[in-house]
């Protein structure tokens, strides 16, 4: 039979796909002698089960009493006992790390007989009843959707009826009277009493967290996260220990090291004579960790020491949820810590500098996202004003926009704006996503706010204190702000401006240009370390996509080793677009022969500078691809002109001539119309004046002490009879320059058709490249420019698919032609170059897909040029640091 509930002792940091990422830790925690209290893991199978039959499945609740029992014997303490009775915590724990976004259930265990069983054996009756009242409050809100409001309102009226501000100064007997109203308020909701059979609360409990996991924030959550939504989650059960009982408990939260900078030190906040979730929703304003040290040096101390142990074993930075219960620390939950992209590069480096992992680990805990995210511009400080204010920097980043003032109308906006909020809840999700960056007046760098926008790589300032938040404005220094004034916040600074600040390059990208040096900055030092170490391993290449002198200057500090693919249809852009016309409405051989003849000089200035730019490394220049009668005015603006001159009586001259020809090479479907070769092919003289403005251009490079490197590149390629015809004709023009280097001629494979016949198109292309824009659009049989408003968002949210075919490679489908022709490519030509220049080309997730598919280089933007090259690097290590192919 299978088992569903697994005590802590028996489980390891291992086992998250069953037990879910806290149940493991507990268990690892639970294995390393620390003082965790004692419970059980129901697991992620259970709840599957459970969801997909609407039942608990056969066997669990028998095998939760067995475990109870075991808890029990552990503690001395019985379930529902009146003396002296064992409360339970429940808490969802998924694979993934969601904050916030499941449920929890604390207290369970307290009933009208037990809660005075607790008032006794704590000596404390007030404790007790404000126990509870909470467990009555989460428990009616969590299991049976009793609205939070009934439950709120109702305390905010005992407040006022006792005149106190917090519910801390409630006594007794207004705690007792508020349980009172809330049972009858569950009842009012629910149509029955609040349950007193303390077993029938656990079971209700571990049923709404297994249902917890589709709530609908968790959903989006995961789809923002990229977590699969068929895995389930977790149920924690662990025995209740009190925050809550008096200035001796408390509760925190801690980090082995900043999750914003990497620095080492100690960090995070606690929270004296409070219960667990007080901290992470940053209700109150929570106190330094360093302060613990005054408050508790005992708990102090061995918190400490605990946290190091842990770093030792995860070997990483690890978060830290713990609770002080009467002088006695009690480990609630570990983990291996979210942190920024900042911080995680810098962490990589010190653990390889402290001997903790190796260079190669220090890889694997570093992503191409994150460099991305790095590579974002920041404020020019000395252009901004004098801050407004300074909050608890949460989440590095320059954020400008408009000031909303609640999620919706957040998710409403159609502009950037700026959430600001007295603190953040789950509920916040739609808004946070949409926001620009996130400004809070409460909570720390622990709070909802911050941990959320973190893992979103959004720019968050928590905790900014002096921010008065009244409804729709905010007083801040003086000042009165209202929706929609524009502020700017400084996620690394926590600064608050008013107005739009400047922003300005990000120092990596300076790193990378080559105006700043590592020196001295443990972020520059750590990146250009992993950066080089990812050069070393990295089996790829990467070359850039760059169709002028100066993207292709850029590209090559970046790291680039070649051009992958030059767009020549960009040179026939602006004044040239007279030339390109002339081409097409040219009648005669001589006429077409002279408007090619205007396009060659400039063509040829174009690839020259290009190629010095590129010097000594390859340049792959691709004949023009698109539809000639893009280079024409619209048809519309043209039968309006032509209608115009018509109805003034004068001739429509040009004009009109332009019209006939755009009505005669009109499309229905231009993306599978007349491009790529087709033209080449039908338009004499074309492509040959592209293959002799490049062999000129080199052969003038080579004279002036160069070493150019051209390839030319054949679009949309479907047979080899295309290839062979075109490059029939091209090395008939190379033949005739003089002093051009030797040239290879390959193509795109972009053509599902293409892939197919890659073993013949072989015998005609000295290199491959998979044009992997195209080969989506046509193996789906969709074209990217219409479809990708019209319907992916639906397709993503239906599970579809997992992410844009146009931004990751679709490996299932797009990925096997790829295979396929690599495969009958090499088959047909050994040693065949094959790389790949559409947008993938820049993808973490591609790099890796095309790594593995051994492909010899990824060619992409310039500035993910970096990008690429720390994913060709992971590649190759993750694949156990040997060639995979
Ligand atoms: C491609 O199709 O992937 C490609 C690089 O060509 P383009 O995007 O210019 O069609
Ligand atoms: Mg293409």
């Amino acid at each position: 039979m299978t088992r569903y509930v697994y005590d802590f002792i028996e489980g390891n940091k291992d086992l998250k796909d069953l037990l879910g990422g806290k149940g493991a830790n507990l268990a690892e925690m639970t294995r390393m002698g620390l003082p965790v209290p004692p419970g059980f893991t129901v697991t992620t199978e259970a709840c599957r089960e459970y969801l997909r039959t609407g039942a608990m499945p056969a066997g669990l609740l028998s095998d939760v009493e067995d475990h109870l029992r075991l808890m029990q014997a552990r503690i001395e303490k019985t379930f529902g006992d009146s003396r002296d009775p064992l409360l339970v915590s429940v808490r969802s724990g998924a694979k993934f790390s969601m904050p916030g976004m499941m449920e929890t259930i604390l207290d369970i265990g307290l009933n009208d007989v037990t809660v005075a069983g607790l008032a006794r054996q704590s000596g404390d009756e007030r404790f007790a009843w404000d126990s509870y009242r909470r467990l009555i409050q989460m428990f009616g809100r969590t299991v049976f959707d009793v609205p939070a409001d009934a439950f709120e309102t109702e305390l905010a009226a005992a407040r006022a009826t006792a005149g106190v501000a917090t519910d801390a100064e409630l006594s007794t007997a207004q705690l007792q009277d508020l349980v009172y109203a809330y049972k009858k308020i569950f009842q009012e909701h629910t149509g029955r009493a609040f349950p007193q059979a303390v077993h029938e609360q656990l079971f209700l409990a571990i049923g709404s967290v297994f249902r917890s996991w589709n709530a609908e924030r968790a959903v989006l959550y995961r789809r923002q996260e990229r977590i699969p939504q068929n895995l389930g989650t977790a149920v924690n059960v662990m025995a209740m220990v009190f925050g809550n009982r008096g200035d001796s408990s408390g509760t925190g939260v801690a980090f082995t090291r900043d999750p914003a900078t990497g620095r080492r030190g100690v960090y995070g906040d606690y929270l004296r004579n409070a219960q667990g979730e007080d901290v992470v929703a940053g209700i109150r304003n929570t106190v330094s960790l360093t302060e613990l040290a005054t408050i508790d040096p005992v708990s102090y101390r061995q918190l400490m020491s605990v946290m190091q142990r842990l770093e030792q074993r995860y070997r990483d930075l690890c978060d830290i949820e713990f609770t002080i219960e009467n002088g006695t620390l009690w480990m609630l939950q570990t983990r291996v810590g979210k942190r920024t992209p900042a911080a995680a590069f810098v962490i990589a480096a010190q653990l390889v500098d402290e001997g903790t992992i190796s260079l190669d680990e220090a890889l694997q805990r570093v992503s191409g996202a994150q460099l991305a995210q790095l590579m974002f511009p920041s404020f020019d400080t000395d252009a901004a004003p004098p801050p407004l204010t300074v909050g608890v920097p949460a989440s590095p980043g320059a954020a400008v926009g408009a000031i909303v003032f609640d999620s919706t109308a957040a998710a409403a906006a159609t502009g950037p704006v700026i959430l600001v909020r007295r603190e953040t809840n789950p509920d916040d999700l739609p808004g946070m996503i949409a926001s620009q960056g996130i400004l809070t007046s409460r909570g720390g760098k622990t709070s909802h706010a911050a941990v959320v926008a973190r893992g979103m790589g959004k720019t968050c300032v928590c905790g900014a204190e002096d921010l008065r938040i009244d409804g729709d404005s905010v007083t801040v220094a003086g000042r009165t702000l209202h929706a929609g004034d524009v502020i700017s916040i400084d996620g690394m600074t926590g600064k608050i401006y008013p107005g739009a600040v400047p922003v300005r390059p990000s120092p990596v990208v300076r790193y990378f240009e080559g105006e700043l040096s590592a020196n001295g900055d443990p972020l520059l030092t750590a990146v250009e370390r992993l950066m080089i170490h990812a050069g070393h391993r990295a089996r790829l290449a990467v070359h850039a996509n760059a169709d002028t002198a100066t993207d292709a200057a850029r590209a090559r500090r970046f790291g680039a080793t070649g051009v992958g693919l030059c767009r020549t249809e960009h040179m026939f852009l602006g004044d040239r677009r007279q030339l390109v016309e002339r081409l097409i409405l040219a009648d005669t051989d001589s006429e077409r022969d002279e408007a090619l003849a205007a396009l060659l000089p400039l063509q040829r200035k174009d690839f020259e500078d290009l190629l010095a730019a590129m010097d000594g490394l390859p340049v792959t220049i691709r004949l023009i691809d698109p539809p000639l009668h893009e280079f024409l005015p619209p048809l519309e603006e043209l039968t309006a002109r032509v209608a115009r001159a018509e109805a003034l009586g004068e001739d429509p001259g040009r004009d009109g001539s332009l019209l006939a020809a755009v009505r005669r090479m009109h499309e229905q479907n231009p993306m599978l119309g007349l491009r790529g070769v087709r033209l080449g092919l039908v338009v004499p003289g074309l492509f040959a004046m592209q293959v002799r403005a490049i062999a000129q251009a080199a052969a003038a490079r080579v004279a002036d002490g160069g070493d150019p490197r051209p390839e030319i590149m054949v679009p949309l390629v479907g047979a080899v009879q295309e290839l062979e015809t075109v490059r029939g004709e091209a090395e008939s023009v190379l033949a005739g320059v003089p002093g051009a280097p030797p040239i290879r001629i390959g193509t795109m494979i972009e053509v599902p058709r293409a892939a197919l016949t890659a073993g013949q198109i072989a015998s005609a292309a000295e290199f491959f490249s998979f044009g992997t824009n195209d080969l989506t659009q046509m193996t789906w049989g969709f074209s990217r420019d219409d479809v990708e408003g019209a319907f992916f968002c639906r397709y993503l949210a239906l599970g579809i698919f997992a992410a844009s075919p146009f931004e990751t490679i679709d490996a299932d489908g797009v990925g096997e032609l790829v295979r396929i022709a690599v495969d009958r490519g090499r088959a047909a030509r050994p040693g065949l170059t094959v790389g790949v220049c559409g947008e993938h080309g820049g993808d973490p997730a591609s790099v890796r897909f095309f790594h593995d598919a051994g492909l010899d280089y990824v060619s992409c933007s310039p500035f993910r040029v970096p990008v690429a090259r720390l994913e060709a690097g992971r590649a190759a290590c993750r694949a156990g640091g040997s060639d995979s192919r």
